[in-house]
């Protein structure tokens, strides 16, 4: 039960890997903030079950603006009193070839997954800072989780914006892991390889890259969410106190192929 009496914070908690990133850190004894969209009913009947204690937080990341990053933590914090942990998983892809690619699709894959996540880890990170936590001897730290991806080290095809975000995202766990290490805050980020969730429907069921994919992976499956969630408990915990703006492959071998 290594997160009693914390809070973690993570974002697209309604489905996929969020979700399952929702359950492993209930079966440390967390409570849960689900941020999302839609209904969280479903997340949070799995964090009971595991024995965790959720509480629903629906909101729309996909303007990607300041505001609405730090309105959110805000609301946050007034009804938990603390964030311990941040996970920025709420991730969108959008695929067409690089020249009918549109500006609409662009700003809306940017939004997601980069300007939201930095304005989240923001927030928290100024709190932290400004609440005097950083230096309080007796505080732990702050974890900061970043959900990259594969495409934070390849190019990817027909997902030009999804590729620049993911590499975004990679960027700005190192920068803000070299600033606030001395704070106290640990950041490093995770880069799922192609795990079985809705945003990769649409190639499981294209039997070509389907294939293709399968034969490159060493370990001869799509990844689930819980293969994830476990290298997120690890990089929350005191664990990987010594861990800072690292980008942790978890891809059944995929890139060191
Ligand atoms: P899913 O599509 O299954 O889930 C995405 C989650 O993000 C949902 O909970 C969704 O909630 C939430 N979300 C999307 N847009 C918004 C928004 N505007 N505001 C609030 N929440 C939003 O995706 P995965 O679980 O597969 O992906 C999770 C993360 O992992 C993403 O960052 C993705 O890029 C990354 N990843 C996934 C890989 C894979 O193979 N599946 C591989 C590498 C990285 P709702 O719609 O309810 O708002």
């Amino acid at each position: 039960m290594k997160f009693k009496n914390k809070v973690v914070v993570v974002t697209g908690a309604s489905r996929g890997i969020g979700q399952g990133i929702c359950v492993a850190f209930a079966q440390q004894g967390a409570t849960v903030v689900g941020v999302a969209r839609s209904d969280l009913a479903d997340t949070g009947a799995a964090v009971q079950a595991a024995g965790g204690t959720f509480v629903a937080h629906n909101a729309d990341l996909g303007t990607g603006t300041q505001k609405e990053a730090h309105d959110v933590i805000a609301q946050i914090l007034a009804q938990t009193g603390q964030i311990d942990v941040l996970v920025n998983n709420a991730g969108i892809i959008r695929r067409a070839p690089a020249k009918d690619f549109s500006e609409a699709d662009w700003n809306a894959v940017m939004a997601t997954n980069l300007n939201s996540p930095f304005f989240f880890m923001q927030a928290v990170g100024k709190w932290w800072i400004e609440t005097g936590r950083a230096k309080a001897p007796e505080s732990s730290r702050l974890k900061l989780v970043n959900i990259a991806s594969l495409l934070s080290f390849q190019g990817g095809i027909t997902v030009p914006a999804y590729a620049a975000s993911k590499h975004g995202i990679a960027g700005v766990t190192k920068a803000l892991s070299n600033e606030w290490a001395k704070e106290r805050i640990n950041v490093n980020a995770i880069a799922p390889g192609y795990i079985a969730t809705e945003n990769t429907k649409a190639l499981r069921e294209d039997p070509v890259r389907n294939k293709a994919i399968l034969d490159r992976i060493p370990e001869g499956r799509w990844g689930a969410a819980e293969d994830i969630a476990g290298g997120c408990v690890f990089l929350a915990s005191g664990d990987s106190d010594y861990l800072n703006g690292a980008v942790l492959n978890i891809d059944g071998g995929w890139l060191g192929r």
